[in-house]
């Protein structure tokens, strides 16, 4: 009982205020959130520059000012649903991994083995406003405080009585790093970030129905049986396709009127 208690404490300045539960701004979902905002984005900043200190930084100027360039257009779409971005967009040097991420505070890191299966910028706008919405959704801090709950309600209260380990579980919770393992964000997580990524890329004047011609390479792909992080935590299965087939329809005139501007 007693390292239940000490367990408790440490873990109490860490998760931040206990706000309990909030709402997805977007689409009204109540979740559960046991960190606050701040702390939040206080963790993606240390996370990403940790992770810029491991991963290999593109030096390709073309590539780096074509990423900014979307990232900024789509930065711009969100606004003040991610009120204390400090936006930053990162490539990283890997062909062979098949990766994107996004951070709270809005540190962004795109693999260029994604870049590549992409091709066009609107297939990167889709991808990249699909991962920031899984940010402006606080999907993280979600999960972060669906197993900071689970490791104190359960017999695991080992974990937490070190800072490494509960910077383990946020990093864990936001599936960044390509040499981290990853949870599997859950199917309500990818379908809420599909529906408000989408109209993200569509405001930003990306073309919302890359999404469909982007999943489908993605089904293509993961065909091969190569072991890719990304694809298994974003399953391209064709309900997902169909759906955002159909989340691409009413966005339509949101993209018209963005790009005509
Ligand atoms: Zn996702």
């Amino acid at each position: 009982m007693k390292r239940f208690l000490l367990t408790l404490l440490a873990l109490v300045p860490l998760a931040g205020l206990f706000t309990g539960c909030t709402t997805v701004q977007e689409t009204g979902r109540s979740q559960v959130m046991l960190i606050s905002p701040s702390a939040e984005s206080q963790m993606g900043l240390q996370a990403f520059s940790q992770i810029k200190q491991e991963e290999k930084i593109l030096k390709d100027p073309a590539v780096n000012a074509r990423i900014q360039r979307i990232g900024t257009r789509i930065a711009a779409a969100v606004g003040r649903e991610l009120p204390d971005a400090k936006w930053e967009f990162v490539v990283f040097d890997a062909p062979d991994t098949l990766n994107a991420f996004a951070l709270p505070g809005g540190k962004v890191g795109f693999y260029t083995g994604l870049i590549n299966l992409a091709e066009s910028d609107d297939e990167i706008a889709v991808v990249m406003g699909h991962e920031i919405a899984h940010v402006t959704s606080r999907h993280g801090g979600e999960r972060y405080s669906q197993n900071l709950l689970a490791a104190i309600g359960g017999a695991a209260v080992a974990i937490g009585t070190k800072d490494d380990k509960n910077k383990e579980l946020y990093l864990l919770a936001y599936g960044a790093g390509s040499t981290l393992t990853t949870l599997a964000y859950s199917r309500s997580h990818e379908t809420e970030a599909d529906a408000v990524g989408l109209r993200f890329a569509a405001k930003a004047g990306y073309d919302p129905r890359a999404a469909v011609t982007f999943w489908r390479k993605m089904a293509a792909k993961s065909g091969g049986g190569e072991p890719l992080k990304w694809l298994s935590t974003h399953p391209p299965t064709g309900e997902r396709i169909a759906n955002l087939q159909r989340l691409a329809v009413p966005l339509m005139p949101v993209y018209e009127a963005a790009k005509a501007r």
